[in-house]
């Protein structure tokens, strides 16, 4: 047939997906943002909504698509898509789990080294010239060798704990369920964080993990503590966090991910136990290409009949 099926990308995608799109679908390019008119001639014929982990694709959005055959995320995480909603349509929802654990596991190990030694800290110090005025910057924490608990001991959670084995680091977890893995175990977040250096989070978001890490947690963790957030912003209780951080509840952060996005509150901004970056976990070429690839792959899959790649748990 002549007519290619038509596609609504929910989100700004990078350019080398939106190529492939357009080579096999008629690509409507956030049109239901930008376009209310463009859309509403488009929407009856829309058979597959894509975007990025943070895509929201809500029931509104669905009951406007009358013709929608599948939901493709390119992004591990799926918290903003109203996944019960598609399944009453029998619309399955993809994902891109396994080909990013790499890539946040190191932006994880990263953003432990950075709040530790104060690296992006010791950047400014130079650039500023305060080392020729103020002389050697204060000392800062070792990493190597000291306690991590990883709260959600997943595929990702799972590369971290590899990773911070070669850093010595002793490992200890939490999760819904109690792995087959030698790393210690602790049935909740807060006595987890009583016997740890540093707490990294890296569950999925959503109503489940809303504040998981809450102030409670933040005591536990304790004013020699570090929280490493890469999961989402949801999971830890940002109000709280900013109260523990100034108060020295805790001794550092370093946040990818916030509550209201792009927003991070001016609060966080002025702390400087704080490190901060633009939800970049997965963010280089090679891994978002990767991603790319998997999520046109459920597409194409789909399109041809054939067996989907990587559905959400949900929808296996
Ligand atoms: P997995 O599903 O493999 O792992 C999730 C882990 O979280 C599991 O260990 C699970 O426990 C645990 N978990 C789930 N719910 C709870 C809960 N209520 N309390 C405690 N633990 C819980 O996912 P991935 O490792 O592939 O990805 C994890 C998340 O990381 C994604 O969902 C996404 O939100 C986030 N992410 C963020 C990125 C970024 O850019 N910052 C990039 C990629 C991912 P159990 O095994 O016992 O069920």
């Amino acid at each position: 047939s002549t007519t290619r099926p038509a596609v609504l990308a929910v989100m700004k995608l990078p350019s080398f997906y939106l190529e492939r799109l357009r080579q096999s679908f008629e690509l409507l390019d956030r049109t239901h943002q930008t376009d209310p008119q463009a859309f509403a001639q488009a929407a009856p014929r829309i058979r597959a909504v894509t975007g990025g982990g943070e895509s929201l694709v809500d029931r509104a959005l669905m009951a406007q698509l009358p013709a929608l055959e599948i939901v493709s995320i390119m992004g591990v995480g799926y918290d903003k898509v109203d996944v019960p909603a598609a399944l009453e349509r029998r619309i399955p929802v993809t994902h891109t789990p396994d080909v990013l654990n790499d890539e946040v596991a190191d932006t994880a190990i990263g953003l432990m080294l950075s709040v530790a030694k104060k690296l992006p800290q010791a950047d400014r110090y130079v650039r500023q010239g305060l080392w020729e005025t103020q002389g050697a910057m204060p000392l800062t924490r070792k990493m190597s060798g000291a306690r991590l608990g990883i709260v959600g001991l997943g595929r990702i959670g799972q590369a971290i704990a590899k990773r911070a084995e070669a850093f010595g680091m002793s490992i200890a977890y939490t999760s819904r369920n109690r792995k087959e893995v030698k790393y210690a175990y602790f049935p909740s977040a807060a006595e987890l964080a009583s016997q740890v250096d540093f707490l990294v989070v890296i569950t999925p978001g959503g109503a489940a993990t809303r504040h998981l890490i809450d102030a409670s947690v933040l005591r536990a963790l304790g004013p020699q503590g570090y929280l490493v957030n890469v999961a989402r912003g949801s999971v830890v209780d940002e109000a709280a966090l900013v109260e523990a951080l100034q108060q020295g509840v805790i001794a550092g952060a370093a946040l990818d991910v916030f509550e209201n996005e792009p927003h991070v509150p001016p609060a966080l901004r002025e702390l400087d136990n704080v490190v901060l970056a633009p939800h970049i976990a997965s963010a280089t070429v090679q891994t978002r290409g990767a991603m790319a690839s998997l999520a046109f792959d459920n597409l194409a899959a789909h399109f041809a009949g054939k067996p989907l790649l990587t559905p959400v748990p949900e929808c296996r």
